[in-house]
Parts: C-alpha cells; structure tokens; sequence
C-alpha cells in the first residue's frame, strides 16, 4: 500500500476543486477504517460526511470488503446486455424487500448522476410508450442537485454548477426552494413553514399545461446545496399535484437513500411514495461506484406491451457489475446483521442535542437537523462567499475531523456506525474551530 506523498500532483484535474488551492497545501487520506481516516502525516481524521454522503456502515466494513475481494477473483466483469450474472438478479430481490415491496424494478447505473439521467429518460420514454409523446417537459428545483450529467443539471438548480455549460436541455421548469431562514431558523425535523411552495406546482401547469409535463424531481431532502428539509406536508402536497396532474414524481434519494434519516428510505421517513426513486452512494457503502433507478411496476410494465425487441435503448457497460452488486449485497446484510439504522435511531437525539449547542457560537445564524444530518449556516463575510466556511473546514481537517462546506453552509453526515464518544469529538472540535473563526 502507497501511503507516502505523491511526486507530483499536476496531473490530476481535480473534480469540484479548486485545484491551485489544494496542490499548495494538500490534504491527502491514505487509509480508512471504522469512523477514521488517516491523512498522509500519520493523523486521524474522524469522518463526519461519511466519505462524500457514501459510508453509513463505516470504512473497510469486514463483511463488504470480503465480498469484493471474492468476487474479483470469481467474475471480474460479465455485461448485463443480452445476458447476465446471479448476482444482478439477487441483489435486485434483495433491493425490492429492502424498500418494502413499494416498488417493482431496479435498473442499474454506476453513480447518481446517471441514476438521475436514467430516471428522467424514463419518465420521457415511459409517456411516449403509452402514447402521450407530448410529455417532454421536465420540473425540477432551485437549489436543486441532481449530479452533473446534462440531464441532472437542467434539472439541478445551482447555479454555479449550470453556468459554464450553455443553454443545457429545453422545456425543463423549475420549483422555488423551500429554504426561509426568515421563518424556520433553528428547526429540527421538518420546519414548520412553507408547504404551500408545493402549490408552485400549479402555476408551472398553468403556464404550460400538465399534458406537456412529463415528470417532476426533488431531493426529499436537499443535501449538496447545504441541507434543505422539506418543510411539513410538502412532499405530500408535491404527490398529490403529480397525481392530479398524470405527472411523474421522482425522488433523488442518492444522499437520503440508505439509513440517512434513520429509515431506508426518505420514501419511509416521510411516508410519502415516488413512482421513482433514485439512489447510489450508501448503496453499496461507497466501496464500489453504483447507482439504482427504482421503478413503480406500472411503469415497467408500460415498456413490456411493446412489440418484442428491446424495449428500453440504455443501459451502461457497467450496469450491474459484479463487484458493485457483491458489495451492494453484503451492504445489505450488514444494515440488518449489525443494526446500522437501530443504531442511527437511538442516537438521533443525542446527535440533534449536539449540533444545536452550537446555538450561539460567533456567525452561526441556522442550525437544521433532520436524521443524522446536519447544517450550520453561517454569516457569509461580506463579498466573498464562502470563504469562511471554506476556513472553517481547513481548520477542522488540521484539527482532525472531517466536515464538508458549501456555500457558507457546513453539512454533517457521519457513518451511521458512530458512537456517543464520536459525536462528542466531532462537535467538540468543531465548537473550537467555530469559535477562532474570523
Ligand atoms: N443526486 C444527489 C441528490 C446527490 O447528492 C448527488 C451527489 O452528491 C448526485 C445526484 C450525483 O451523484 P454522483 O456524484 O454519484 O454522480
């Protein structure tokens, strides 16, 4: 195992980075195991965005780790073209009772964002193949994230992310946010203001009329764009309206998804149920890159009437490979061998407590809490936004615990294995950054 210095870091075009900054003064991970990393100097660096949103069992999870060692030596690659391996087929059994039989089909991707593109060619396909073509239209959200392929980011709602690539794809709408720092400061759980934004909904039919929309798409919880909890009986709004309307409704549930919010799904916190439901990450604990597209079976089942042939023209040479669906499976038995959303239950409120007792430390201005998530927004410094959350995660990561920034937001999303004595150290440490922050 390499774990010393790199000789050279120039030819890395870093994702999401920016680079200058980081190859001036590198934080470079080496080794992980449990609620740790180790950076290159030989220091522990307590996790608390479980990796980017992908770790809830922990890192090198025995169990996992076995699973993808064997399988690399039994069936390295097989395509899911026109053919197909046992385990693709397992693990699609084992997903449908992990959601509770809520949905019918799976159909797999290698990352978020193509679970999200797949998902909205779907929803396009599945309207024309039932002989409503003039469904082309796609809603999605301000503030939205949905990953970065073209289809995900004219859905996607950020700004930055969007305006560098052109015009990106027509006929796509977009629902306000639900973020009121004005009404919900300080909330935990769902804040209480704000469910009629669902109703934004029918202005969008209004203007353009239901029979040219095809599908709308949320994250149930926003997690990229700094943690945006829906606020009280608005997803259920946001279903009725889809309802009403013959309308799609997607959920991205690629950071929700897997325990996040101490139940598998967002679908079960908020007892509200998408006709899709995208996911990735915590699928198959970040150990190998995948992603699921869950489908009702009406809308598979809308496919299958056609004339014999192909009937659905996409698919990825990696959908479905081995070593992703071992890791996937193993992920699976461990939530339930190991108790990891018991876990994540019975310490949600110890975790709640501790993030807002950060109440009152200089520029915190929000605190939000749902799950095991967290935001802390803080008091941008006037004309350069973000440069103080960015300071405060450089401090964090010298002071060993890992935290995420955006914007001036600070997301927490530890692995769900954590324990009270991991917490205490997390806001410990973070409480001290917060508090030497200029
Ligand atoms: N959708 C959501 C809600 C996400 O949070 C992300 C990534 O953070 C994505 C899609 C994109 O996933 P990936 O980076 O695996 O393409």
């Amino acid at each position: 195992m390499n774990e010393s210095r790199p000789e050279s870091m120039s030819s890395f075009w870093m994702p999401f980075t920016n680079n200058r900054d980081f190859k001036a003064h590198p934080r470079l991970l080496v080794s992980a195991q449990g609620m740790y990393y180790k950076d290159v100097d030989g220091n522990a660096v307590l996790d608390g965005t479980a990796g980017l949103w992908c770790v809830p069992c922990g890192h090198a999870q025995p169990k996992i780790v076995a699973a993808v060692s064997e399988m690399v030596g039994q069936l390295d690659f097989a395509p899911t073209f026109q053919m197909g391996h046992p385990a693709a087929f397992d693990l699609a059994e084992r997903l449908m009772d992990y959601t509770n039989h809520k949905f019918g089909h799976v159909f797999y991707t290698n990352s978020g964002s193509e679970a999200v593109d797949t998902a909205l060619k779907i929803a396009l396909a599945y309207h024309k193949a039932r002989g409503d073509a003039g469904r082309t239209r796609l809603i999605g959200r301000e503030r939205g994230y949905h990953g970065v392929g073209f289809g995900g980011l004219s859905v996607g709602g950020i700004g930055p992310n969007r305006k560098a690539f052109g015009p990106l794809l027509p006929g796509v709408d977009h629902l306000p946010h639900t973020h009121n720092l004005g009404k919900n400061a300080f909330s935990r759980g769902e804040p209480e203001h704000g469910a009629e934004l669902a109703d934004e909904l029918e202005r969008i039919v209004a203007l353009h009329d239901a029979s040219t929309i095809a599908a709308v798409i949320v994250e149930p919880v926003a997690g990229s764009t700094g943690v945006l909890i829906p606020p009280q009986g608005y997803l259920k709004r946001l279903r009725e309206l889809c309802t009403k309307h013959g309308i799609l409704l997607i959920f991205d549930e690629v950071i929700t998804g897997f325990g996040r919010l101490t139940t598998p799904f967002a679908v079960d916190y908020f007892d509200v149920e998408p006709d899709m439901m995208t996911t990735a990450k915590g699928l198959t604990n970040g150990t190998v890159p995948m992603g699921a597209v869950f489908s009702k079976k009406f809308i598979h089942d809308a496919f299958m009437e056609a004339p014999a042939g192909i009937e659905l023209f996409h698919g990825y040479t990696y959908s479905g490979h081995p070593l992703a669906c071992a890791a996937s499976i193993a992920t699976l038995e461990v939530f339930k061998e190991q108790g990891i959303l018991e876990n994540a239950k019975s310490l949600q409120p110890y975790w709640e407590d501790a993030v807002h007792s950060l109440r009152g430390l200089p520029h915190v201005i929000d605190i939000r809490t749902i799950g095991l998530v967290a935001g802390i927004e803080l008091e941008s410094i006037p004309g350069k936004p973000g440069a103080r959350a960015f300071a405060a995660f450089k401090q964090a990561f010298a002071d060993g615990i890992l935290i995420r920034t955006t914007g001036d937001i600070i997301a927490l999303s530890p692995p769900l294995v954590l324990e009270k004595k991991h917490i205490d150290e997390l806001f410990g440490k973070l409480a001290a950054v917060l508090k030497n922050l200029d």
